[in-house]
């Protein structure tokens, strides 16, 4: 993949990465011309020599150092494929990267990332709440692993969070600082700049403190966690960066250093994106601006209005913080717009909540979030039913918690939806 199209400026002025998503990483000298890459649907590649497939598991396997503007060569699917490449070099773009990884699922990125940069008798540092199967993760299948999960919530001040560490006996133990901002339900926002320094304050020659953010709510457009110095970006695919509804992916981002490392574990466990997921992702790519940027669009009117509707107690929506508040302060500091996720509280309990999502129609009544149409559905009861009771009702997680991913239908119509569904009521 040696003459990959990798030009980034013209004339001198650097190119944006929603001009870039239609070429970036492809020649279609390697396809007899096609415009778009084909999918390579092969397991395996032919070398031109056997020296040519011994030279590639070196540099594969990491027994030696690759010599000036030697590439690792293609070996086999579940290393790497075309399809991929091209896929992790745009993904880069975004974020300000220098390499990324793509996996099956946003749970095989995280878990994957996990087994990398974690050692037995090592802590993890997270934010409270995350996503229903990271916290499973975290919490349960860590700890067989003798790797222990510390979680925090958000407003949480530098000398309470210190003490927490003490109060455990993980001053010294910490291996990672795992954040989740926004996080999924509640938007709740965490401070990366702030976990970052603590980071590198508990940080050793010997042991390293890694931060990594999963991006997922914002990201790639509206936080840039790379740019704030975190370690590691991950991203469920599935999501705003596939945004159809259609394909399970994960994706990781970072330095070369560590996305090697990461790639090395990836190949071991298997957790390799497939090449037609990764074709489908980088045709979801060339949209990604502008769904998203309508997404945000409609997002804002909808909180909005639901913000003035007699039956909704609370909205949680990152465009509606309380001026003054931590979380505004933090908004201010790393986001760049509030994104498509809305949360609200609805007047009543699991009752109502039910009965309102049972009317929508529109609405799909569906987890996962950031596609083009939008989603609905109840925390407490769906993604985040497997929270231990009591963390739930201090994280947020209430019964009357409505979710809502806002899709890329006209904002009107989503109104006319959801004021018909609250009628109901
Ligand atoms: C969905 C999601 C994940 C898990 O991703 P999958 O692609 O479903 O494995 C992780 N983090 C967040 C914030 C998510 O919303």
């Amino acid at each position: 993949m040696s003459k990959a199209f990798k030009k980034k400026e013209i004339g001198g002025k650097a190119l944006h990465p929603e001009t870039l998503m239609m070429s970036y990483g492809y020649n279609p000298e390697w396809s007899e011309g096609a415009i778009k890459s084909p999918i390579f649907q092969t397991s395996t590649f032919v070398f031109k020599s056997a020296e040519d497939g011994k030279a590639f598991f070196e540099l594969a396997l990491g027994k030696r150092e690759p010599e000036k503007g030697e590439k690792p060569g293609l070996i086999y699917s579940r290393l790497n494929n075309p399809d991929l490449e091209i896929l992790e070099d745009r993904l880069t773009l975004w974020d300000g990267a220098e390499a990324a990884a793509v996996f099956k699922s946003g749970m095989a990125a995280i878990s994957t990332t996990f087994m990398e940069l974690l050692q037995p008798g090592q802590v993890i540092l997270h934010s409270d709440p995350v996503y229903g199967g990271t916290d499973h993760f975290l919490k349960h299948t860590m700890a067989k692993f003798q790797i222990r999960a510390l979680g925090f919530k958000e407003n949480m001040e530098e000398e309470e969070l210190m003490a927490l560490l003490k109060k455990n006996e993980a001053l010294d133990k910490v291996g990672m600082i795992y954040i989740e901002t926004p996080a999924n339900p509640t938007n709740a926002l965490f401070d990366i700049g702030r976990c970052v320094q603590l980071a590198r304050q508990l940080s050793t020659e010997e042991k390293p403190v890694y931060v990594v953010v999963d991006n997922t709510f914002l990201g790639p457009l509206w936080q840039h966690p790379l740019q704030l110095g975190a370690d590691l970006v991950i991203y469920s695919a599935t999501k705003y960066i596939g945004g159809h509804s259609d394909v399970i992916a994960g994706a990781v981002l970072g330095s070369s250093e560590l996305i090697g490392r990461i790639k090395v574990m990836r190949s071991q466990l298997g957790s390799t994106l497939g090449p037609w997921t990764g074709w489908l992702l980088l045709r979801s790519l060339e949209t990604l601006k502008i769904r998203m940027t309508t997404q945000l669009h409609n997002a804002r009117i909808i909180a909005h209005w639901l913000k003035a509707h007699p039956k909704v107690e609370r909205v949680h929506y990152l465009d509606e913080l309380e001026p003054g508040s931590m979380a505004a302060d933090i908004y201010r500091k790393q986001c760049d717009e509030p994104g498509a996720m809305i949360s609200f509280d609805i007047k009543g309990g699991e009752k109502e909540a039910f009965k309102f999502m049972n009317h929508l129609e529109l609405f799909h009544l569906a987890v996962s979030l950031g596609s083009t149409e939008s989603l609905v559905e109840h925390p407490a009861t769906m993604t985040h039913a497997g929270v231990d009771d009591e963390e739930k009702l201090a994280f947020g997680i209430t019964e009357s918690l409505v979710r809502l991913s806002i899709g890329v239908e006209d904002p009107d119509d989503l109104i006319a939806d959801l004021e018909n569904a609250f009628r109901q009521l």
